[in-house]
């Protein structure tokens, strides 16, 4: 009876995601989304310049729908 090597599921990490986006307001990559599953909205914060915002999430957003969402608000004003 050969014993069968069990490959380990790499946990592959996707490529070129990153957790930080780009701020309208002053355009640094330096903007984070932190979505609130429970309370079913996203906060959306620059750490260069400042800006804060609340966004609503819906169900199977992920952060990058947030941000679009966001960025769309706020380009649109
Ligand atoms: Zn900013």
């Amino acid at each position: 009876m050969g014993r069968r090597k069990r490959r380990a599921p790499r946990q592959v990490r996707r490529p070129r995601r990153s957790s930080f986006f780009r701020c309208p307001r002053c355009m640094h990559n330096s903007v984070t989304v932190e979505i609130d599953r429970k309370g079913k909205v996203a906060l959306i914060a620059c750490f260069n310049c400042g800006l804060k915002d609340t966004v609503p999430v819906y169900g199977g957003d992920e952060t990058e729908d947030v941000y679009a969402r966001f960025y769309d608000r706020y380009a649109g004003e």
